[in-house]
């Protein structure tokens, strides 16, 4: 049976740009936009010409994808012709392939935030459809506020849409502005859409504000729709939009949907679809969602011990799809619950295998077992826990000592007379017979003592070049004045795999340099260094 075609159109350039602390620089843009590209999207809507001087910018050349380039901007204004406008003209202007406009299709927002009349709208959305299509180019219309203006009049929220498309534009794009429309209204008012304009020219634009962007998404596929719109990671306003890694997965590994409809997503780009999230995060110096759906490191990581040793005889017991599909993978987390099944599984994913009999597994969890006592947690750092268990089998290599640190923290007056806070660390290290002594300013104490310690590793330097820590966290773990300090570093490096250490102490400075001494030992490991 024929698979239906579902378009899939990116606005993370546009919408996404919205989220709080986010900001795109050009280079930014086009980086993101090779990723969109490459996973396989329709569209990429990447900007609002006019509005800023990067989008300016992006729009001023011809920008080679796959991907239908796509400039968002607004109709005429009302009592302007289309050539008087200055903002459509720039948009008409725009090195694009598609415009996409957006309109009010709520009566109540044509009379209170555009100060016109319903029939000046609609001569609006008429013009600048009609003046996008004489440029050559496709169009989109978005229809801000469809939902609620349909709640409130439908037969105007309608007649917007029927303009746009009588007039020939691609898309009509029904936007839940505000995000509160839920999945049975969703599916309800585009059923009845659809009525109307074919389903093959409607498209679906979710917010996220009651966490159902991805289920209004679906909603309005099962009633007709065949455009969804989204972002990566569901960046957005607010609390984001429709979140395309999530709905990728969905449609091309849930038979509800594979069976019925195509995307242009290749299996193989669905199998990098982690990474590119995972990229996104890293442009934004953010740490990933562990609990992202599909993509997030705890997606397929399993606890209790009687899950687990059901779940290494037979994955599908407890995955509601193969990990690799997404390239993430199986996790099975140690921790003081887990059974022996839990460490064999971790002891093979890092490629060690023991007899589950053999008396060092025993040794090993007990190990575990009594270090998460006091604090430590296995399961949130699997790098050490791999140093814990190559050590204990004496296949960690020596690589160097540290024969001592020291970390001071200063507050003065700057030669401006302003009052500020430096952190200095001198660290003292061995490698071999050579003695190395590094001295470091940082930001705070950590930091200091983090630059110290990786600025001279005599010979294991360039191993460590490209190591760098991503994410730094502290968590105090019984108040009062004999509280034990966590401290969890996740680092990466060159080949962009990611680990993370811990460290534990009563003194913080104590369990942060356990954790970097552990992420730099396994990087060393990890990268083969000699001894
Ligand atoms: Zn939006």
């Amino acid at each position: 049976m024929p698979r239906e075609r579902l378009y899939l159109f990116d606005t993370t350039l546009r919408d996404g740009a919205q989220t709080n602390g986010v900001d795109f620089t050009l280079a930014d843009k086009l980086a993101i936009a090779g990723m969109l590209d490459e996973l396989g999207v329709d569209y990429v809507e990447a900007g609002y010409p006019g509005a800023n001087p990067i989008d300016t910018n992006f729009f001023s050349e011809r920008r080679s994808m796959r991907a239908r380039v796509t400039a968002f901007g607004m109709t005429r204004r009302p009592g302007r012709s289309a050539s008087n406008d200055t903002g459509l003209v720039a948009l008409l202007e725009a090195q694009a392939d598609a415009i996409c406009f957006v309109a009010k299709s709520w009566d109540y927002h044509v009379r209170i935030a555009l100060e016109t009349t319903e029939d000046e709208n609609l001569a609006s959305i008429r013009d600048s459809v009609r003046a996008a299509k004489a440029k050559g180019r496709e169009v989109l219309l978005d229809c801000e506020h469809f939902f609620d203006g349909y709640k409130a009049n439908s037969t105007y929220a309608l007649s917007c849409a029927k303009t746009a498309y009588h007039e020939g534009a691609r898309w009509i794009v029904l936007c839940d502005t505000n995000g509160g429309t839920l999945p049975h209204e969703v599916e309800e008012i585009v059923g009845e859409v659809c009525k109307v304009i074919p389903g093959d020219r409607v498209g679906i634009h979710a917010h996220n504000d009651t966490e159902q962007a991805v289920a209004n998404s679906f909603a309005a596929i099962r009633a007709g729709a065949r455009q969804i719109q989204g972002t990566l990671n569901g960046l957005g306003e607010r609390c984001g939009n429709a979140n395309l890694v999530s709905i990728i997965p969905t449609l091309k590994l849930k038979p509800e949907y594979a069976d019925k409809f195509e995307i242009n997503v290749s299996d193989a780009a669905l199998g990098r679809i982690l990474r590119i999230s995972h990229g996104l995060d890293e442009l934004l110096n953010r740490a990933p969602d562990r609990h992202a759906p599909y993509v997030g490191e705890s997606a397929f990581a399993t606890k209790a011990g009687i899950h687990a040793s059901a779940i290494v005889k037979e994955p599908k017991t407890y995955e509601h799809i193969a990990p690799e599909r997404v390239g993430n993978k199986r996790k099975l987390l140690v921790s003081d619950q887990a059974g022996r099944s839990n460490v064999l599984a971790e002891l093979e994913r890092i490629g060690v295998s023991l007899d589950k009999n053999d008396p060092r597994v025993t040794r090993l969890l007990d190990e575990v077992k009594e270090r998460e006592a006091i604090g430590y947690a296995y399961e949130a750092a699997d790098a050490s826990f791999e140093l814990l268990a190559r050590r204990m089998l004496g296949q960690v290599p020596h690589y160097f000592d540290v024969e001592k640190f020291d970390v001071n923290v200063e507050q003065r007056n700057n030669a401006k007379g302003q009052r500020v806070t430096v952190s200095q660390a001198v660290v003292k290290i061995k490698v071999g017979d050579e003695e190395l002594i590094s001295v470091a300013e940082g930001i705070g104490p950590v930091n200091a003592l983090d630059l110290a310690l990786r600025k001279d590793l005599g010979k294991y330097q360039s191993f460590i070049t490209g190591l760098t820590l991503t994410d730094y966290r502290v968590r105090i773990l019984n108040g009062g004045t004999q509280a034990v300090t966590r401290v969890l570093i996740e680092s990466t490096d060159e080949t962009g795999e990611h680990w993370r250490t811990v460290g534990v102490s009563a003194n913080i400075i104590d369990a942060s340099f356990q954790a970097l001494m552990d992420s730099i030992v396994y990087k060393l490991m990890k990268s083969g260094a000699p001894t």
